[in-house]
């Protein structure tokens, strides 16, 4: 037998027994068949077969690191969550991801961007799982997973369909806004780091004294906004299909560690009920003139992971993560991701999930959990069940109680939101387009749509997109009809 000169460290296998070979299986004479009893060369193919976990059946491509969020300004008065008090720095874990491609999919297609945050606070881990948008395209959990498979690929096919996306955009109206948005600039950014991030969804925050408020979170991109444009993020599709996840983690080895600056709008619970706008309806913001941004803390990221698949593939962010001090609105899209998140994990990387490193809480944990596949730290409680009589943990509502909600009653309905004085679906993309995008970014907006309508959409779908763009503002639906009619 030929072996290559020792080296250090010798090869083991995982049971750390050295190993005889890197380089030959057990045979038979050099040219016999090979042995069953080579249980490295065993181990090497079952492992091999086993290397991948089911990849997220939204937002599989991602980037991720390591870093430290800061407050910057006195926030106590709004909530008690120890992250946003004074002084405070919390360790904190980052992924940005696209959301419909899989996990080889080039990082410039136009998609929204995921930006998912566990911040490892005293209190356990702080899960703020939102997008690079403020809106999102459906307000009712029910239709999600209708709206991820118009995304996704044709059953029959195989491919993407542009067709089936416009269809379920222009039978689905609340996600005018959402489209109108990627559709613009901010639809394909630069680079992760040149993006801001929001929580979207509306939350609620809880002072020390009990009172509530509703929050929705803005991280302003300290790197500034910038964008590709189409042709541009089309070359980088081929020329580099790893382009965001590369410049992140070269960004942050070279020193150049990117920040995001946290702000907040913030509502006094009482005008919830009478708002302007539904504020818990996810395809609406809340206009600034109403509820001004206010400064909170800042997060830079600063320490690349020292392996990808630990490190972000197995990270599991879940809304439901939150603090004393933090919960849940109203929205409906906000409670069907409290039970969605923590399902898929423990289906993706198993039930015992929480006990991997990103997601493993750098606080006490007291939990009664105990058993299950691939656990490997034993259960906290002296006897498995509360109450005991032998010191296990207690719940503390005295220190940790929180009002849990808001007033509800009522018939148990199917039925969309009340409306609110100026809802509607069309109303706050119509002022994205007149008065917030200049004349360039409008031609960029039109060139967009009338570039992704050419692809593949097919009357009626092709006519109802067309309807869809004059119902969010005239002039923009008919240079989009010409640039689609050839003109
Ligand atoms: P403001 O003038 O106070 O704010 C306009 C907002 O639009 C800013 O947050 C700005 O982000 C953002 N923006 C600028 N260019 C684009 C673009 N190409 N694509 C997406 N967003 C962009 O107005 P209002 O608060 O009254 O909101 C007016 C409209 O602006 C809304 O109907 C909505 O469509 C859009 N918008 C509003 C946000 C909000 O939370 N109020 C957030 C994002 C968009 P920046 O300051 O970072 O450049």
């Amino acid at each position: 037998m030929t072996e290559s000169p020792p080296r250090t460290p010798y090869t083991t296998n995982n049971a750390g027994v050295p190993v005889e070979s890197d380089e030959h299986s057990l045979t038979v004479g050099s040219d016999g068949p090979i042995l069953l009893q080579d249980h490295y060369l065993i181990e090497k193919m079952a492992q091999f077969n086993r290397e991948r976990v089911p990849e997220r059946v939204v937002h599989a491509k991602g980037a991720g690191a390591y870093g430290i969020f800061e407050v910057i300004n006195d926030v106590s008065q709004f909530t008690r969550a120890d992250l946003f008090q004074p002084g405070r720095r919390t360790e904190m874990l980052a992924r940005f991801s696209t959301v419909a491609g899989e996990q080889g999919s080039p990082d410039t297609w136009r998609d929204p961007r995921g930006f998912a945050l566990k911040f490892y606070t005293e209190h356990g881990n702080y899960d703020l799982v939102g997008n690079n948008t403020p809106v999102f395209f459906v307000r009712d959990t029910i239709k999600f997973q209708d709206f991820i498979r118009s995304q996704k690929r044709h059953p029959a096919t195989g491919l993407r369909s542009n067709d089936m996306q416009w269809d379920f955009w222009t039978l689905s109206p609340e996600s005018a806004h959402m489209v109108t948005w990627l559709m613009g600039d901010r639809g394909i950014p630069k680079t992760y780091r040149h993006m801001n991030g929001y929580g979207s969804h509306t939350y609620m925050w809880i002072n020390g004294g009990g009172e509530r408020f509703w929050v929705k979170y803005h991280f302003k991109t300290d790197q500034g906004i910038d964008f590709l444009t189409q042709a541009e993020a089309d070359e980088l599709a081929g020329a580099d299909a790893d382009k965001h996840r590369r410049d992140l983690w070269e960004s942050i080895e070279s020193g150049n560690a990117p920040s995001w600056t946290l702000k907040v709008q913030i509502m006094p619970f009482e005008d919830a009920a009478d708002y302007r706008f539904n504020p818990f309806d996810l395809t609406k913001v809340w206009p600034h003139g109403d509820y001004p941004l206010i400064d909170v803390g800042r997060m830079t990221l600063d320490k690349n992971p020292e392996d990808y698949f630990i490190h972000i593939e197995q990270a599991a962010f879940e809304p439901s993560n939150m603090v004393p001090g933090i919960g849940p609105s109203p929205d409906k899209m906000l409670l069907g991701r409290l039970f969605s998140y923590p399902d898929t994990h423990r289906y993706r990387i198993g039930p015992n999930y929480a006990q991997l490193p990103p997601n493993r809480a750098r606080s006490q944990v007291n939990s009664y959990a105990k058993d299950g596949p691939m656990r490997y730290e034993p259960a906290n409680a002296a006897r498995p069940y509360a109450p005991n009589s032998y010191g296990g943990p207690a719940a503390d509502f005295q220190q940790f109680g929180d009002p849990a909600g808001w007033a509800a009653a009522g018939e148990l309905v199917r039925e969309a939101y009340k409306l609110h004085a100026e809802d509607d679906d069309w109303g706050q993309p119509g002022t994205m387009v007149r008065k917030v995008l200049d004349d360039a970014a409008r031609e960029r907006l039109v060139s967009n749509v009338g570039g992704h309508l050419l692809e593949g959409v097919t009357k009626p779908v092709l006519d109802r997109a067309l309807e869809y763009w004059r119902t969010i503002d005239k002039d923009i639906g008919d240079r989009i009809a010409k640039k689609v009619n050839g003109g």
